[in-house]
Parts: structure tokens; sequence; C-alpha cells
């Protein structure tokens, strides 16, 4: 349980960070909150010679909104910022309620969003959310450039991402919530099974629904996590209920198709078969629940 030994620099300008990676290449590891690379260099799964901490490069801090509404949140925002900021509550719920039921408080305080993105647990909580809020991943590399990568095409597979090995990311993306001027209101709702409290997910799912005047589901967006190596859109639910009013047989009708296409995992923790019928029923449950959200407008509880 103690890692190899490693050089540690604290640089405060995503230059230096730059200049660090281009001079150790792959022997060095960026380091945000700690909590996925410490314990992966503790069993000794990574031995990086160098580590990289990048607390203290300020372009990576903070959280913003941009004059069209885009919510900005730098690559170091904690999960227990995104649980608490009163900007993304209010702008984001959905990422708000899944900060809350990552890991415990010690692991909310220290890891960031950028490190969870980047490390793309198949377990981990925020993908299917970014998924379903089509949100925008910032990136930068070497020599200033720059790049916008849309959630949908960054999330490859087990700890595989659109990332290449001299770039960081510096920022999430998230769009105001579409439809504002035809008077759509939208209702969101995370849900996880998790084997106890502060577990990884043996299933997540993220529903966003629009309601619009007339009492349809405008526009449906569900993914998940967990389910197998990538978190993925559940495009066969979506289009089941795009259009319609979502009945509560409609809602269970669209949700059995949740899995469509996917290769389910099975491991040590549960059988493919039961993550599969997991998926169907959290997808029903997460689709009603942010359709009934969509109505009263009551997206989240007090932050924890
Ligand atoms: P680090 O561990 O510092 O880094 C992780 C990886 O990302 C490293 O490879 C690093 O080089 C890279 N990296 C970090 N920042 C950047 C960046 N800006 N650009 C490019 N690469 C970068 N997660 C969940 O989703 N749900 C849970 O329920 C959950 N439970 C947990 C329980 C425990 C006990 C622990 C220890 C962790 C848990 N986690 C859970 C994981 C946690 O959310 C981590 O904080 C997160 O996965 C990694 O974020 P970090 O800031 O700690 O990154």
């Amino acid at each position: 349980m103690i890692p190899s030994a490693f050089a540690y620099h604290r640089p405060e300008t995503l230059e230096d960070v730059f200049e660090l990676l281009s001079r150790h290449g792959d022997r060095a590891k960026l380091l945000a909150g700690g909590h996925s690379l410490l314990p992966a260099m503790k069993l000794r799964l990574a031995q990086p010679e160098v580590l990289i901490d990048l607390g203290r490069v300020r372009e990576l801090a903070g959280v913003a909104v941009e004059p069209d509404g885009t919510l900005r949140l730098g690559a170091l925002t904690t999960h227990h910022q995104v649980l608490t900021d009163p900007a993304i509550r209010q702008r984001a719920p959905l990422l708000s309620e899944v900060a809350g039921v990552i890991g415990d408080m010690q692991v909310r305080y220290r890891g960031t969003l950028g490190g969870s993105i980047a490390h793309a647990d198949p377990a981990a909580d925020y993908p299917a959310a970014l998924l379903a809020l089509e949100a925008e991943i910032e990136v930068a590399g070497p020599g200033g450039a720059r790049r916008t990568v849309p959630a949908g095409e960054f999330f490859f597979g087990p700890f595989i991402t659109a990332l290449q090995a001299d770039e960081v990311i510096t920022a999430v993306r998230i769009p105001p919530a579409a439809g504002a001027e035809q008077g759509w209101r939208w209702g969101y709702r995370y849900l996880k099974m998790a084997r106890r409290a502060s577990d990884f997910a043996l299933v997540g799912v993220a529903a966003a629904v629009a309601r619009d005047a007339a009492g349809v589901a405008a526009a449906v967006r569900v993914a998940l996590n967990g389910v197998t190596g990538a978190a993925y859109r559940a495009t066969a639910v979506e289009e089941r209920l795009t259009g319609r009013v979502p009945s509560a047989e409609r809602l269970a009708e669209a949700a059995a198709h949740a899995v469509d296409g996917v290769e389910v995992d099975g491991d040590a923790l549960t059988s493919a078969e039961y993550r599969a019928h997991l998926a169907r029923v959290y997808t029903r449950r997460a689709l009603e629940e942010a359709w009934q959200r969509a109505g009263d407008g009551a997206n989240l509880a007090a932050a924890g």
C-alpha cells in the first residue's frame, strides 16, 4: 500500500504543465484530487515517476455563467462544489444530484469533475449526466492548442477517452436548457443502484425530460453508466417517448429498451442478466421521476 517513489511538481500555469509533460513524457501523470490516481499508485497499478499537481493552475478553477447562459465548470471543480454551488444547482441540477451520490464526504471534498472524466471509470457517475445534458469537454494541448469535444464523442471504453496523452481537460460546458422560448419545463433525475451508499454504481441512469405546454414530452434524453465499458445514450428509449404523452404504460414499455444494442457487462459483482434488469427498472423509475419533476419544477432537494 505504499506507492513507488516519484518526483512532485506543482506548476501554476498551463504553459508550465505542458513544459513538464513534454519533458517527462509518459513517465509523468497529472494529479487533481488524487482519489483515483493515488489508490492506483498505492496498489502499484500506476507507477508514475513524476506527478504534476494541477491544484494551483488557476485557469482550471472556477464556475462561470457565460453571456449565452452556458455554464462553465473548471476542471478542478470538486464534487462538493458541484453539489453545493448555487449557479450549478440552478442551471444544472442534474449534475448536482449526481455529485451528491459520489463516494463519501472525503471523496467529494477532494475529487474533481475533470479528474473523474479523464479517468473514465465505466461505473463513474458523471458521464451519463454529461451525455443527458449534451455537455462539452474543453481540452487544451501543447502550444496553445484548444478544442471542444461533445460528451457524446468523449467516452470510448473503460478508462479510454478522446483525450490525448499530452492534453489537459480545462473545463466542462453545460449549454442552457433548450426550448425556453416554447415554454418547455425540464425535469431531471439521476438514479443509481450500488451495493451500499458511497459505492460505485452497478447501474446509474440519468434522465432529462422536457414537458411542453400541452403536456407532451417534447425532448427526452436518457443515458446510462455502469452497464457496459462506457456511458451511452439509450436512443431506443428516447425515440419511443419523444413527442408523446408519457403515460405510465408508455414509460414502462420504452424503458424495456434501455440496453438495446448494448453488450451488458457481467462481473464478480453481478451477472449481465441482472445488470440488464436493473438498467430497465432504473430507467423506468428515473423517467417517471424526471417527468413528474418537469411538472412540479422540484428538481433538487436541499444541498447535503
Ligand atoms: P485524480 O485521481 O487526481 O486523477 C485521475 C486521473 O485523471 C489521472 O489519470 C489523472 O492524470 C487524470 N486527470 C486528472 N485531472 C485531469 C485533467 N484536468 N486533465 C486531464 N487528465 C486529468 N466516483 C464516482 O463517480 N462515484 C462514486 O461513487 C465514487 N466513489 C468513490 C469512493 C472512493 C472510496 C474513492 C476513493 C473514489 C470514488 N470515486 C467515485 C472516484 C472519485 O470520484 C474520484 O475523485 C474521481 O474518479 C477522480 O477525480 P480526481 O480529481 O480525484 O482525479
